[in-house]
């Protein structure tokens, strides 16, 4: 097949490459902070983002991966938070047999996305950038969504979209509320168009799933950009952020040469963002855990233990299950 050559921009989405190893035509620029597969390298000793302090690994790791001197909170990759939030052994992932594929034939020069992919399903053994099932937390089950930025930069593809939207759907069938968190650089440009169907699919299912009572709750953390902050993730029934998270749409910089103006300096973060009426609350990562239990317990008990289950065909706006796009079905 003729090699095919897209380039970035053409529409509109901003990827960060995972590692915050930047393709140079990126617009999208996170600052420098570690990131899970860094932190479980072989080092005994790493200097934390923010604050430059020398951390031993293991206290980091014991503290959640939170800095204990000053509180920043370090990436996690999607089985960090899933051990961290998530009641030990309860979990049960959904849906691991759909695989993305290369729908466009995307490559820019030798670099394909067929190759890209392969190389970060091997440095994160996951097979994309979300993971799904169900969960207990605090002893009350839930459908459970994770974004992992390691891989590709969380970016939104067709199996991601694919993954939430079944996710959303199963919680419904099942009545069970829907915690997804998420981290994203955008819609995955090797996918063009197909990520940017996400969008639309991933806001309609969540939507069905109020519909039927059914609460979302989106925890957003760092960084939290692109098509996944302007579709499904903020448009949850609470809306939590871990300190520091940075949550936006495009990055600060684009937004000021555009605007030709200069934006405050805490702009997109998660405290900008809550005084700003955007999210509900800033909640401490050794928090999270009893604070999701919470909510589950006050949205859970009325509706989803007393409700009786619903017949998927009689939800408002019901579709048949099929999926929508191509992702890897077969
Ligand atoms: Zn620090």
């Amino acid at each position: 097949m003729k090699e095919r050559i897209f380039r970035r921009g053409a529409h509109g989405g901003h990827e960060p490459a995972e590692n915050d190893q930047l393709a140079p035509q990126s617009k999208f620029k996170p600052e420098p902070r570690a990131v899970a597969d860094e932190v479980n390298s072989s080092a005994i000793i790493i200097p934390c983002p923010t604050c430059k302090e020398p951390l031993y690994v293991k206290e980091l790791e014991n503290n959640l991966h939170v800095c204990p001197k000053c509180g920043a909170h370090l990436r996690l990759n999607a089985r960090q938070r899933l051990t961290y939030t998530v009641d030990e052994a309860s979990f049960v992932e959904w849906d691991t047999d759909v695989r993305p594929t290369d729908p466009l034939g995307f490559a820019i020069g030798n670099d394909g996305y067929a190759t890209k992919l392969s190389a970060s399903q091997k440095k994160t053994t996951e097979t994309e950038a979300m993971i799904t099932g169900r969960g207990t937390i605090n002893g009350t089950p839930a459908a459970i969504a994770i974004a992992d930025f390691t891989f590709m930069g969380a970016t939104m593809g067709s199996v991601y979209g694919e993954k939430i939207a079944r996710a959303a759907e199963r919680a419904t069938r099942e009545r069970l509320a829907l915690i997804t968190f998420n981290a994203s650089g955008g819609a995955r440009m090797q996918e063009g168009l197909f990520s940017l169907m996400q969008m639309a699919k991933t806001t309609a299912a969540v939507a069905r799933l109020g519909d039927a009572g059914l609460p979302h709750i989106a925890v957003l953390t760092d960084p939290c950009y692109g098509g996944v902050t302007a579709s499904y993730a903020t448009v949850a029934d609470v809306m939590l952020a871990e300190p520091g998270a940075r949550i936006g749409f495009a990055g600060k910089t684009l937004i000021e040469q555009n605007m030709r103006q200069k934006l405050p300096d805490d702009v997109q973060t998660a405290d900008f963002q809550l005084k700003h009426g955007m999210i509900d609350e800033v909640v401490h990562r050794r928090d999270l855990r009893q604070v999701l239990g919470a909510l589950l317990a006050l949205y859970g008990t009325p509706r989803m233990l007393i409700a009786p289950p619903l017949d998927e065909a009689t939800l408002p706006g019901a579709r048949a299950a099929e999926p929508v796009l191509s992702a890897a079905h077969a």
